[in-house]
């Protein structure tokens, strides 16, 4: 029977520490909740025996409000955020954040570690793109007396992720902050479908409608995988028509999907992808008519 290596638990008592620690073994893995590096991606036979644990940073768990947006450390954690008012602004967001995982893992699971799990695009990457969010990251570099200097680089969300779809973290680097921007449109959506296991596919869509006239909107399919479908395209071909739409435009629109998105490989999956955006069609309407047509 093979034994598991033992490894090392690193707890840096502050962010200067943590960067020289990480800037020297860079294979290292960092700790947020723990509650997906502890199930999945540690592997105790591999080489990254050594674990570095963020979660006691208190710099990491600082959230603050200007009037454009809300900054949030990566350590903030789920349940944080979703009893902080700072996401009512967000009714995306919020719900989003409701329907990940059981209490407890919400309690562990934090915002940074929901984003940098390798292989995986979890509920908030959909969310937090939508939102055009920004993200910094940090490390040091080491110069050639021995000094250290300090980097912050703020990113776009979307650039987050290679083409392949694969996190764009540099060796030794740390996602520190991420910044979300208040969003004012009047409509969201969001369906999580179990498709096995526990991967999940998701629509998320924000938009704004004038008088029945869609003058923004923003959507995102994800498979729990590396499959993030987002097509500005498809969204310039859809503003400016009136909603609820008529059922030969609605019919149209459907038969002219896969112009826009390649169609997923799995054909659940592609079912999935077709059934919810015909949901999500025909419920977009201005939520003031809406209400109108309903008195
Ligand atoms: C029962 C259960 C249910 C779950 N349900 C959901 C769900 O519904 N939706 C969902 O999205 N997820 C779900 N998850 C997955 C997971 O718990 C969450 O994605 C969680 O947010 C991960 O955060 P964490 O702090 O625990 O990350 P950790 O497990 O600590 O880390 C995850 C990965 O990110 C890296 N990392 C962490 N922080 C940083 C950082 N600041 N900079 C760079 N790299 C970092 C780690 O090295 C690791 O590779 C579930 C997990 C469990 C066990």
């Amino acid at each position: 029977m093979k034994e598991n290596r033992p490894f090392h638990i690193h707890v840096p008592p502050n962010m200067t520490e943590l960067l020289n620690l990480y800037n020297k073994a860079p294979s290292s893995r960092l700790m947020a909740g723990a509650t997906h590096l502890m199930n999945h991606t540690f592997d105790t036979e591999s080489e990254h025996y050594s674990i570095l644990s963020i979660s006691q940073l208190e710099e990491l768990k600082k959230i603050s409000r200007t009037e454009r947006y809300t900054e949030l450390g990566s350590c903030v954690s789920i349940n944080t955020m979703i009893e902080s008012s700072v996401i009512l602004s967000s009714p995306l967001l919020k719900e989003t954040l409701k329907h990940m995982g059981p209490y407890p893992i919400r309690n562990m699971a934090t915002i940074g570690g929901n984003l940098c799990i390798p292989d995986r695009r979890m509920d908030l990457y959909p969310v937090l793109l939508l939102l055009d969010s920004r993200l910094e990251l940090r490390h040091i570099v080491r110069k050639r007396n021995g000094r250290a200097s300090y980097k912050s680089r703020w990113i776009h969300i979307n650039t987050f992720l290679n083409n392949e779809g694969k996190l764009s973290l540099g060796a030794g680097e740390i996602l520190t902050r991420i910044r979300i921007p208040y969003y004012d449109g009047s409509f969201h959506f969001h369906k999580k479908v179990n498709i096995k296991d526990n991967d999940f596919f998701t629509i998320n869509a924000l938009a704004s409608l004038d008088k029945g006239i869609l003058s923004d909107i923003r959507m995102a399919f994800t498979n729990g995988g590396l499959l993030v479908l987002r097509s500005r395209d498809l969204e310039a071909n859809l503003m400016g028509r009136r909603f609820p739409l008529i059922r030969k435009e609605l019919d149209e629109i459907m038969q002219n999907l896969n112009q826009f998105f390649k169609a997923p490989e799995n054909p659940y999956e592609d079912y999935l992808m077709k059934s919810l955006f015909r949901q999500l069609l025909e419920s977009l309407a201005d939520p003031s008519e809406a209400l109108q047509n309903f008195s």
